[in-house]
């Protein structure tokens, strides 16, 4: 039976990417090696690193004056790293808080830098998108994270900022065109929307690197990585692959722009659903909800049996909701189809009647 997989992360990929990352697992273009016994200095990584990196600059429109970077650690390292690389003891880094991933980043950020949190959503239990703040004009950047992962809320509009955005994109990168221009640097963990986990995706604006006074360990100075174009040591090699992989069925399939359209029309069926439906709510604000985590609970928690065996009669995966909000989170990135939503509404429609 078909599986229906709303998992929040590590997430669904494209049916055409699992083919070719399996093919490549045991042997990589008919060269009778698998792509996981072969050099990372050797041709065929090196030109697979050229093409994943030319896939990312392609769907960002990245200029000259960002570096494209594979690291490892998962976005939890980017969290302190671009602290560390970005910001002085003394200089100010603004943040907004909008729940666990942020908050996160605010706790590993002061451990190298004087961090002021101008906006939260902590009062409504981050059901909304803090708005309407000023960023002050002292701030070396702004830190946010685009998407609430747990919460199910995602930043729509970016605010106009005296300095750069530092952007955590983990569970949305590459959902929706963005505009780059205000982007000091963005950062994602693959897991979510780009591939499997095991590699951190993040571009930088180079001009911004190199003020810090504090000594930094090789393996933590991004120009260590943009020097060595991301082969400093070894790199993960098979996710880079498969993220190489996943960025070129996006291409293929119209890019940002397309990938917008999608996932609106995807979540709108759903969070239509969720008001329509009187068993249902969604507890996060409309004009804040996620294009890609949806989050909702069901009035009377004694229909959640009921409900999640017939999810699973359905083939419907990966729908409880984080154990830190329970309920249940749809996620639905941009590897899922609209039939698998089409499924999940006609079940949520099922239980109703
Ligand atoms: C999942 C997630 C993270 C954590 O990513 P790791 O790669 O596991 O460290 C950070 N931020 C957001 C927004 C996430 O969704």
């Amino acid at each position: 039976m078909k599986k229906h997989n709303f998992s929040a992360g590590p997430a669904i990929l494209p049916q055409s990417v699992k083919e070719k990352a399996s093919q490549a697992a045991l042997d990589y273009e008919g060269i009778g090696l698998s792509l996981m016994e072969i050099s990372h200095r050797g041709k065929h990584f090196v030109g697979i690193l050229e093409q994943t990196e030319a896939h990312v600059r392609q769907l960002f429109n990245l200029g000259d004056e960002y570096a494209v970077l594979f690291l490892t650690g998962g976005a939890s390292t980017q969290f302190f790293m671009s602290a560390m690389n970005l910001a002085n003891p003394s200089d100010k880094v603004a943040f907004v808080d909008t729940g666990t991933w942020s908050s996160k980043s605010i706790k590993e950020a002061k451990l190298f830098t004087n961090v002021d949190v101008i906006a939260s959503s902590e009062d409504k239990d981050y059901t909304y998108v803090p708005k309407g703040y000023s960023v002050p004009e002292d701030a070396k950047y702004l830190h946010l994270t685009s998407n609430n992962t747990i919460y199910g809320t995602q930043i729509k509009d970016w605010i106009d900022c005296p300095c750069p955005i530092v952007c955590d994109m983990s569970s949305d990168i590459f959902s929706r065109p963005v505009p780059i221009e205000k982007f000091g640097m963005i950062y994602a963990g693959a897991q979510k929307n780009v591939g499997p986990a095991g590699v951190t995706l993040a571009v930088i604006r180079k001009d911004l690197l190199g003020k810090v006074e504090r000594t930094i360990p090789t393996m933590l100075d991004y120009k260590t990585h943009i020097a060595k174009g991301s082969s400093f040591n070894t790199p993960p090699v098979f996710p880079i692959y498969v993220t190489m992989l996943t960025l070129s069925w996006i291409i293929e399939n119209g890019g940002t722009a397309a990938m917008e359209k999608r996932n609106a029309e995807k979540a709108n069926l759903l969070y239509d659903e969720i008001d329509r439906n009187p068993l249902f709510y969604g507890p996060v604000a409309k004009e804040d909800r996620s294009h890609m985590n949806a989050t909702f609970l069901l009035n009377d928690d004694s229909k959640e049996k009921a409900f999640l065996d017939m999810c699973q009669s359905a083939g419907i995966v990966g729908l409880k909701g984080h154990r830190s909000v329970g309920g249940f989170r749809a996620s639905i990135y941009n590897a899922l189809d609209k039939e698998s939503v089409e499924v999940l509404t006609e079940v949520m429609r099922n239980l109703a009647s």
